[in-house]
């Protein structure tokens, strides 16, 4: 295995890491640094807990050389606040014997501070890139000197629409520099964004994105509906000393309210939360709570804690089946970091099994799957996205059997199309008269997961 010292790294940059406590290089840097160190462009395939802000920092560090003049000369682009905290603190530890000045910006804060930070002169920015618009608009901030690029989590910046926001920053940037992407997953939208925009980029990588991390065990509880999940994660949650540091993941903000509400009774001291609909000040005291052990739980949802970096965290719980499998993957690598033990598990409704099999395809393993102790109450209560639609009343064109809710409908259009090409009668009428073909919509959560 590679030491750092045969990185060709200085000798400020080696104290830094020997202070930390870190005498190898992790694979994605020991590979990403002479590409990197080159000066070429670069993508990068890797998730977070790798070490991949290293794998670009430590090259960008030793080649920075030091300088009077006040224009950032570097540019770390990323898609959170949270983010933008914690790359900021990262570089910090590695500059501990470097004389560089960094600076965090992100949006929801007050801009004329940042501003006045920035006029004082800085070597590396990392930001959020509707903030970094914002300031470079406001022409305090010259961009002209920046040498290099980094977009870490391109993947989440996609996710969150920030492509146009990319392409603005892009155009006011240097043409000659180097663009650095790292990402967690390559998607179509990834790809894309780096045939538009990059040159012939190199790539590194590793683990591929469906190959779970060795130390991370993975169980699944298959449980008909949310109260009963909750009554499940109830149980569970009361082994404080197993269930010792737990991240539960939900699909959308509505959802981690929800749950939320449902814990805060019973584990009201233990319990903190994160999504996109929470303040700045509120999301970071969550996370530094949650990190430093004050709150032992911490519901969140896939965006918010994607990328974030803590340690420790005993179990992940995926409270719902993430319907895109690399989202399952992001989530239980918040777990077994830095090669410590980890556990994950996963509850699944009838209306996940797609979810958890696209899943277990994209690692190609099976999960298994746990019994639910009996003590576990089975509950009957629905939530809203469990019900069938409310349906219409008094419609005149409406035929009886339209009233079947969603489920026995679709296994019966389903059956219908295999045999009967040409739909049923129901089907015609519903096509001409332009009404919807179910009110108990199957998709339904699944949009408004997404949202
Ligand atoms: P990242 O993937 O960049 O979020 O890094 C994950 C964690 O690994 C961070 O807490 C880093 O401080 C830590 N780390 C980075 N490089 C190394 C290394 N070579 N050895 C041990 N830990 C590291």
């Amino acid at each position: 295995m590679a030491h750092f010292e045969d990185l060709n790294l200085n000798t400020p940059l080696l104290n830094a890491l020997s202070d930390l406590g870190f005498t190898t290089p992790t694979p994605i840097q020991e590979q990403a640094f002479n590409i990197v160190a080159s000066g070429k462009d670069v993508v990068g395939i890797a998730q977070t807990g790798t070490g991949k802000t290293y794998a670009y920092m430590l090259p960008i560090l030793k080649n920075l050389k030091f300088s009077k003049q006040d224009n950032p000369r570097v540019l770390v682009l990323v898609p959170t606040r949270e983010l933008v905290v914690q790359v900021v603190d990262e570089i910090e530890k590695l500059s501990k014997y470097i004389n560089n000045r960094v600076l965090g910006v992100y949006g929801g804060t007050n801009i004329n501070t940042q501003k006045q930070a920035i006029a004082e002169g800085i070597d590396i920015l990392v930001a959020t890139p509707g903030r970094l618009y914002d300031l470079a608009l406001t022409r305090v901030l010259q961009l002209k000197s920046i040498q290099k690029l980094v977009i870490d989590e391109v993947d989440v910046m996609l996710d969150l629409g920030f492509r146009h926001q990319l392409i603005n920053i892009f155009d006011i940037l240097p043409e000659k520099r180097q663009n650095i992407m790292f990402s967690a997953t390559m998607t179509q939208d990834v790809d894309l964004l780096i045939n538009d925009f990059f040159k012939t980029p190199e790539r590194v990588s590793i683990a591929v994105s469906g190959t779970p991390l060795d130390n991370i065990s993975q169980q699944r509880y298959i449980v008909p509906n949310f109260y009963t999940k909750v009554n499940l994660l109830t149980h569970l949650l009361k082994d404080k000393e197993h269930f010792n540091k737990v991240l539960i993941f939900v699909a959308y903000k509505r959802m981690a309210d929800r749950l939320f509400d449902n814990l805060d009774e019973r584990f009201h001291d233990e319990l903190c939360v994160i999504h996109s609909n929470k303040t700045q000040n509120y999301r970071l005291r969550s996370i530094e709570q949650f990190r430093n052990g004050e709150n032992r739980i911490l519901v969140a949802t896939d965006v918010m804690a994607r990328g974030l970096d803590i340690d420790n965290v005993s179990h992940v719980i995926n409270f719902d089946t993430p319907d895109f499998p690399e989202n399952y993957m992001h989530r239980i690598g918040r777990t077994g970091r830095a090669e410590r033990e980890g556990e994950a598990l996963v509850f699944t409704t009838k209306n996940e099994q797609e979810a958890i099999e696209n899943i277990e395809l994209l690692m190609k393993m099976t999960i298994p799957v746990l019994e639910i102790p009996e003590t576990v109450t089975i509950s009957t209560d629905l939530i809203e996205e469990e019900r069938p639609q409310i349906k219409e009343r008094n419609n005149p064109n409406k035929r009886r059997d339209d009233d079947v809710p969603g489920p026995a409908f679709h296994e019966k259009s389903e059956k219908n199309s295999k045999e009967n090409l040409g739909g049923s009668y129901k089907f015609k009428i519903a096509a001409k008269y332009k009404k919807p073909k179910t009110r108990g919509d199957k998709n339904y959560n699944r949009r408004n997961k997404r949202k």
